[in-house]
């Protein structure tokens, strides 16, 4: 397993987390892997740029790739794609790939919890992308395996550092900004801030679905001020495409109702984009349901 940059701490507890080749890190080891492999299984992106540099390393190998993805338009280059947008996670198209391979049986509690994390934090513990009830017969298949639901939940929202808490309570009480007549909320933390809360990979994860609380709010949007360029999470309710709107503007993508995307300006002109764009989009968004 290599992933291209750190995975967020709250992770860290995972069974074979340890394992985890990280590119940025181990850059030459995930090479060498990738080069003796002989069959490499592409999970959760349906860009091959969303792999950063590790690009390269899979564009220079002659291997049969399988991608296994729930992102809208698959651009991949694999010889076989098993893609579906409508199911909730990449997690939950692993457990199909293993039942149609006929090896369910050899799914235990490990491996079920896994596949059960993946699933609860790819639906925002079941509040969205969750509504087939496939999905919840899967979770019935996995809590049959011997998941523990609570503590799974707990080991992973329940772990915060004091820093990322009180950033938490920072980034709401003072960096909120509310657009009512655009239905829209949105935070921004310059790295200066992030500094300021000792800001460890992940803390700002989820951030961006807090100002859903507040009601009446349809999109809402994070800007990370990083060294080089500002990340940006997006969130849209109902039939406001979200993905598009990061495409085009700002060199993202994702689904329908939770994208990303960057900025090579600088915070301040970012955000002030933002808003422009927004209120023209604003009659569309002032007709979600
Ligand atoms: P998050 O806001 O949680 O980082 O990402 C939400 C969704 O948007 C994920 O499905 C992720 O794959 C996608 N996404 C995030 N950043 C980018 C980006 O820079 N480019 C593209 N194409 N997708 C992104």
């Amino acid at each position: 397993m290599a992933v291209p940059n750190n995975f967020p701490h709250f992770l860290d507890w995972m069974e074979g987390a340890d394992q985890i080749l990280v590119f940025s890190k181990q850059g030459d080891k995930v090479r060498e892997e990738i080069q003796n492999s002989d069959l490499v299984f592409c999970l959760d992106f349906n860009e091959p740029g969303r792999l950063g540099e590790m690009q390269k390393v899979l564009e220079a190998i002659d291997v049969t790739m399988i991608l296994v993805d729930h992102h809208p338009n698959p651009e991949c280059k694999a010889d076989l794609i098993f893609s579906d947008q409508e199911v909730s996670s990449t997690a939950e198209l692993i457990y199909q790939l293993i039942e149609g391979l006929g090896d369910v049986e050899l799914i235990d509690t490990l491996i079920a919890t896994c596949l059960y994390v993946g699933m609860m934090t790819d639906t925002g513990c079941f509040s969205f992308n969750s509504s087939r009830p496939r999905t919840f017969e899967i979770v019935e298949e996995l809590l049959l395996r011997g998941i523990d639901k609570d503590r799974t939940f707990s080991l992973v929202y329940d772990n915060y550092s004091e820093d990322r808490m009180r950033l938490l309570g920072y980034s709401l009480e003072k960096k909120m900004v509310i657009l009512p007549e655009h239905r829209t909320a949105y935070i921004s933390l310059t790295s200066d801030e992030l500094k300021r809360f000792n800001h460890a990979k992940g803390d700002t994860e989820g951030f961006v679905n807090y100002p859903f609380s507040v009601s009446n709010i349809r999109i809402s949007a994070l800007f990370i001020e990083r060294e080089d360029h500002i990340k940006i999470s997006f969130r849209s309710k109902g039939d406001f495409p979200i993905n598009s709107f990061a495409a085009n503007f700002f060199h993202g993508g994702g689904h329908k109702n939770a994208a990303g995307g960057e900025s090579y300006e600088s915070l301040a002109v970012t955000v002030k984009k933002f808003e422009n764009l927004i209120g023209q989009f604003s009659d569309e968004i002032n007709h979600i349901q």
